[in-house]
């Protein structure tokens, strides 16, 4: 599973990496950037984000 973010909407408060269980997530840049290989689909980074800029990707 990979997170991506919509950078549009994106408003790089950097609290999905906070909530992020496994670290999979850091804020780059160009944007939140996802480890697939850290991380398990536990949608908290997508619950989390206020402006809805998060979605899981298979
Ligand atoms: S929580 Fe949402 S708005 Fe904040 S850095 Fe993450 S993707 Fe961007
Ligand atoms: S779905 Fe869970 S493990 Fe994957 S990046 Fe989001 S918070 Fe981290």
């Amino acid at each position: 599973m990979v997170v991506t973010s919509d950078k549009d909407k994106c408003v790089r408060c950097g609290g999905c990496v906070g909530v992020c269980p496994k670290g999979a997530l850091t804020l780059t840049e160009h944007g939140i950037v996802c480890d697939a290989s850290k991380c398990v689909n536990c949608k908290a980074c997508v619950n989390f984000c206020p402006v809805g800029a998060l979605k899981i990707e298979d």
